[in-house]
């Protein structure tokens, strides 16, 4: 026992001089609630120490909401390897229990057509959200010390704040690119920390923690909002309209810290009401600037990062009447780390994060009823504002691929934008709350006023979604489209003895035609258009229609159809009968013109050197759309695997200059066998200059404005 008593001595002792004690973080937040337990009571090692997972981090914020009555705790999602995102709510015990009040008093900002005055009776609603690339771990951390001083201090300040806000704390927005960095972080870590930059710790391996499960930058998703975490984010975000929104990231490891203003030119969304950058972030910059000056960190503002893109966590809010806040730190990119001035400590970059999570706290209390009008503004001015284009609205639709024009209105309103029927088209008008997201969506931009051109600097949703759209000078309203409305109306096949026909021109039809192949049926593509007799009447086929045979399966007519039946009913295809081979016009149906169309086994080269972006598109559009597998083939495998299991090898952008000649002809050989390679971007360069295709590239004109490049966030 004695000797027991003895090491438990030594680890108190370690602990009260171990640089990240709690008073390291928040000695000026005293008094704290003894029977609320700080992050570092509930994990066991001071914050900093160690990287924490991201279940650890619930379970605390769980905690938090279990013993406390100033915390709540919501799930606003799950994640693709089925993680938690969660918010905690804090606030006083009074106001979290007149919650649903307050959120509908709050919500009369936003509502153009009502002009409350009562700005600063309500409580601020700020969201603090953090670690939204997962390797970028500070902002959790702080995130975790941050829930702490809100939930515990009963210091005046920190009882001011919580009278007169509603915090909603989102630790982590990317929990799977975390986790991977955790791991890596926290395995390679030793007793003895190593600051040298070229240990494992701090280079982390392909695809790194950056991304999430499909290898998505969500910093990129919030408009797209393909991913889980972004829906879940948008759903929740168009449930509360926050009026502060923060977004906490890290820069490399020489650098300082940084928060807004941005670069002035950078970021001139030509969407984005001027008094967003100008007057609401000259009012939040002094609050930034002290508390760093408090503790002696250095920091810049003004010359980096832009706000253009409205998919990034730091400009969608704006695009809601928000503030939304971008601050990026130095990163330690493990526990400690060589700079050129000495070593940066986890511990150091977490403090810079949490501080300027309660300044961001202080500024949205201080300037509560600022903030309250210009959402309020912001949201009126969506009304009653006119463009420079002259259009009312815009008309959308596909005629032949309605899976598409249904993802498309599925889409937009995920952003609250509202949809109405326009005949066989659709209609979205510009004077409505959304206005600015509706801009967003369909107008295109040909000039900017910066040089400096970024990977998310243009962008096209209705082009992204290949929606042909027109502005119109003026538009009649039709029926509002609900999630009830029924989009999609393909007439349900019914049984024939002969063939089916699948039109090639809708979205979901390579998953149909995968999802019956699997299955065992064998189906042929036209090479030519053709019109034919249907069970729905004569129809126009175009090239790439899939027939599927009765009389060549080796299965019942009974059991094809029960195939094909199956097919429409899941992915929602045009899929005809036709008891008839003679077509109208064109091709009949046993026409040398209709080729067998093999399976596809499909692979795609990962690893270090290969685009973790691209890959992971790839990767997430045969899996999640086409319900196709394709095997990743890890590149320094290549040696011991066969491609004759394979017939479609991807290869997108990389340095494949790894692969020697043998490799090389390893692939022209297989491809010579009829098999086929598919190259996107550099990798269609590396090809054709190893000669493994007789193909040449376009030059490229020179342009002499591109002076730098962009700082990536
Ligand atoms: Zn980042």
């Amino acid at each position: 026992m004695q000797f027991l008593k003895k090491i438990t001595v030594l680890v108190l002792f370690f602990t009260v001089f171990n640089s990240f004690s709690q008073e390291y973080f928040f000695k000026d937040k005293n008094p704290f609630n003894p029977k609320i337990p700080s992050p570092e009571e509930f994990l066991g090692y001071a914050i900093g120490e160690q990287h924490t997972r991201h279940d650890q981090i619930v379970s605390y914020l769980y905690k938090l909401a279990e013993i406390s009555d100033r915390a709540e705790i919501e799930v606003y999602g799950q994640t693709h390897e089925r993680r938690k995102l969660v918010i905690l709510r804090v606030s006083t015990p009074e106001n979290l229990s007149n919650l649903e009040d307050i959120k509908k008093q709050h919500l009369q900002f936003v509502d153009p057509a009502i002009t409350p005055k009562n700005y600063d009776d309500v409580p601020i609603f700020i969201q603090l959200a953090y670690n939204v690339h997962g390797n970028e771990p500070s902002g959790s951390e702080a995130a975790l010390l941050t829930a702490y001083t809100l939930v515990a201090s009963n210091s005046s300040e920190i009882q001011n704040y919580l009278n007169n806000s509603v915090v909603f704390i989102d630790p982590t927005i990317n929990p799977d690119g975390r986790d991977r960095h955790t791991q890596w972080a926290n395995q390679y870590k030793a007793i003895s920390l190593v600051s040298d930059n070229a240990d494992a710790e701090h280079n982390e391996m392909w695809p790194r923690g950056r991304t999430n499960h499909y290898w998505f930058d969500l910093n990129r998703d919030w408009l797209l909002a393909v991913n889980p975490e972004s829906e879940g984010k948008l759903k929740w975000y168009h449930d509360w309209y926050p009026n502060v929104v923060t977004d906490f990231h890290e820069m490399g490891t020489n650098s300082n810290f940084f928060f807004e203003p941005m670069k002035a030119i950078g970021s001139k969304d030509p969407i984005m009401p001027k008094e967003n950058y100008e007057d609401l972030n000259n009012l939040f910059a002094p609050y930034f600037a002290k508390t760093m000056d408090e503790i002696g960190s250095l920091y810049f503002t003004k010359e980096a990062f832009d706000g253009t893109y409205p998919g990034y966590g730091s400009s969608y809010p704006d695009l809601q009447g928000a503030l939304a806040l971008l601050f990026e730190q130095a990163s330690s990119r493990g526990h400690l780390q060589d700079t050129d001035y000495g070593t940066i400590s986890f511990g150091f970059t977490i403090r810079n994060q949490y501080r300027s999570s309660i300044a961001t706290v202080k500024a949205a209390v201080e300037n509560k009823a600022v903030l309250r009008k210009y959402q309020q503004d912001f949201f009126k001015s969506a009304v009653t504002k006119k463009t420079a284009s002259g259009f009312v609205g815009y008309e959308f639709g596909d005629d032949h691929d309605q899976n598409r024009n249904k993802a498309f209105v599925d889409f937009l309103m995920k952003h609250k934008i509202k949809v109405y029927e326009k005949g066989a088209k659709f209609y979205v008008p510009l004077k409505q709350q959304q206005h600015r997201m509706v801009q967003t969506m369909f107008e295109t931009y040909s000039q900017y006023t910066d040089s400096v051109f970024y990977d998310a600097s243009a962008w096209s949703v209705s082009n992204f979604y290949n929606m042909k759209s027109k502005g119109l000078k003026s538009a009649r309203l039709g029926k509002q489209i609900t999630a009830a409305t029924k989009l999609i109306n393909n007439p349900i096949v019914i049984k024939s003895d002969y063939a089916y026909i699948l039109d090639w021109d809708d979205y979901n039809a390579p998953a149909a035609l995968h999802y019956m192949q699997k299955r065992g049926l064998k189906a042929s593509a036209a090479f030519k258009k053709f019109s034919a007799n249907t069970t729905n009447g004569t129809k126009d086929f175009n090239y790439g229609t899939v027939m599927i045979p009765v009389s060549k399966q080796q299965k019942p007519s009974e059991a094809v159809y029960e195939i094909i039946r199956q097919a429409q009913q899941k992915f929602r295809v045009p899929m005809y009968a036709t008891n008839t081979g003679f077509s109208i016009k064109g091709i009949d149906l046993g026409s040398n013109n209709f080729r067998k169309i093999k399976e596809v086994k499909a692979a795609m080269f990962i690893g270090n050197g290969v685009s973790s972006y691209e890959a992971g598109e790839v990767w997430h559009l045969l899996d999640t759309r086409v319900e196709m597998p394709i095997t990743k083939l890890q590149l320094h495998n290549f040696n011991r695997i066969s491609l004759d299991k394979y017939t479609t090898l991807v290869m997108v952008s990389g340095n494949y200059g790894q692969l020697d000649s043998i490799q090389r002809k390893k692939i022209k050989d297989w491809t010579s066998r009829g098999n086929t390679l598919i190259t996107i971007g550099s990798a269609s360069k590396w090809l054709i200059s190893k000669k493994l295709v007789k193909e040449s590239l376009t030059k490229k004109p020179k342009d002499k404005n591109i002076l730098d490049k962009s700082v990536n966030r």
